[in-house]
């Protein structure tokens, strides 16, 4: 507990600067030099402090001249494919000209989308694997089927 409340302060930090970029653009949208300024400190701070960014923050950062991509202000985004069937999402920087590409698949799922990674998915650890042994019999099963059945019979008649 004590690591993640050591990390917190640099993790607020880290959204305090993001938002500050985003709120430097939208009320001047050609003030990109504070925003990239912003963003580089951002991108600092989770270097320094080995911090792991989500990818929906980090798809919004500019690889190289750290700016932040916003599509139709800081950047361009096209949809392009390749032999038919495999598309791409290209967003474009338009401070350094570098490009993303994102393969566009339905069927792929982040890992932090997965159900297993959400925090509240995962199985609390076991105290020892000898600790508590269910018995396997189904007599558990069969008398809580037989209890719903008789409730809903009950509650039938
Ligand atoms: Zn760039």
């Amino acid at each position: 507990m004590a690591v993640q409340l050591k990390d917190k302060d640099a993790y607020q930090r880290l959204n305090y600067l993001y938002q500050a970029a985003h709120c430097v653009l939208a009320q001047n949208p050609e003030n990109v030099e504070l925003a990239r300024f912003y963003c580089f400190t951002q991108k600092t701070i989770a270097r320094r402090l080995v911090l792991r960014q989500d990818p929906s923050v980090k798809r919004t950062l500019c690889k190289k001249c750290c700016s932040l991509l916003i599509p139709g202000i800081t950047a361009t985004t096209r949809q392009r494919r390749k032999k038919r069937k495999t598309r791409f999402t290209v967003v474009r920087c338009l401070s350094c000209g570098q490009s993303k590409t994102l393969l566009n698949d339905p069927d792929y799922c982040l890992w932090a989308e997965r159900p297993e990674a959400q925090l509240e998915n995962q199985k609390q650890p076991d105290p020892g694997p000898s600790g508590k042994k269910q018995p396997k019999g189904k007599k558990p099963d069969v008398s809580v089927s037989s209890t719903l059945s008789a409730a809903q019979s009950t509650a039938s008649t």
